[in-house]
């Protein structure tokens, strides 16, 4: 059974698949069929000392970084969607004419529309509505992956694509990536009492986590810490002195990556309130 099953989740930069890294290795394991779109190269990311990359080499250094990861968590199909990186809100990346930020938003889900058409997951997996922490990248996707979730099984949307032979599909389930206060709590608590400055994204993170209520799904990836931390470790640009990672202890960090947190925001199948598995109800 598990052969004709199919997850898809749809991202903006190489390393935002981390927070489901543990669900990839999860169900690939089990022989789902993997998918991950990836809307640009993380261009406009950090370049952490020590690391072999430059403002010019950035993207390409960090696709071999994305393909370095993705092969450890057993993502069977990447596609990268060769828009630029927009950067962090109000930096000057935003006003680039190929950035994902300009790009219009119908022509992006035009193409994340006929990878679902392809790959066809009865899964989907992306950002919420403030794209985790407001990314101006994370909310475009997050937009054209609910967009194509529905548009999928219209055949009045993107005809050209059913021309050229592609049927239409209708995902049983899309997910948002949910992170409740109680999945970091620890870590904050430690590097206030160590008084440590919070870092900007964290701050972010804590105004806008989301509360344990709308957590509709808990993935139980306790099995693939270490893996996860090997695909982690693949993106050695972002991982710099003053990365999560390196400020707290490593049994803090182990235990924050355990689990795996979803909300079930649009659904053809059903609702949820408790589950372990994104496959429940669909068979
Ligand atoms: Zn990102």
């Amino acid at each position: 059974m598990s052969d004709q099953l199919s997850l898809m989740a749809v991202y903006a930069h190489p390393d935002d698949e981390q927070g489901v890294s543990g669900s990839f290795a999860k169900y690939a394991r089990r022989g789902v069929n993997t998918t991950l779109i990836c809307a640009t190269r993380g261009e406009a990311g950090e370049i952490a000392p020590g690391t072999n990359a430059t403002p010019e080499t950035l993207g390409l250094v960090r696709e071999g970084e994305l393909r370095c990861a993705v092969a450890k968590i057993g993502v069977r199909h990447l596609h990268l969607l060769d828009y630029r990186d927009s950067g962090m809100v109000g930096t000057p990346d935003n006003q680039d004419p190929r950035c994902l930020h300009q790009a219009d938003l119908m022509q992006v889900t035009e193409q994340v529309t006929r990878i679902v058409r392809e790959r066809k997951p009865h899964v989907m997996i992306t950002f919420d509505a403030w794209g985790g922490y407001g990314h101006p990248d994370h909310i475009q996707m997050h937009q054209a992956a609910l967009m194509a979730f529905w548009l999928a099984a219209d055949a009045r949307a993107f005809p050209e694509h059913l021309a050229q032979g592609l049927e239409v599909w209708a995902p049983s389930k899309l997910y948002f990536n949910a992170w409740p206060r109680s999945r970091f709590q620890r870590y904050v608590e430690h590097l206030q009492a160590e008084g440590q400055e919070l870092p900007e994204w964290i701050l972010n993170f804590a105004r806008r986590a989301q509360p344990e209520e709308v957590i509709t799904t808990r993935i139980d990836v306790h099995e693939f810490v270490n893996l996860k931390i090997e695909s982690l470790l693949c993106h050695a640009t972002q991982l710099g002195p003053n990365t999560f990672f390196r400020r707290v202890p490593e049994h803090l960090w182990r235990d924050m990556l355990k689990t795996e947190t979803l909300m079930l925001a649009e659904s053809r199948t059903g609702r949820a309130s408790d589950e372990t598995d994104v496959f429940e109800g669909i068979t």
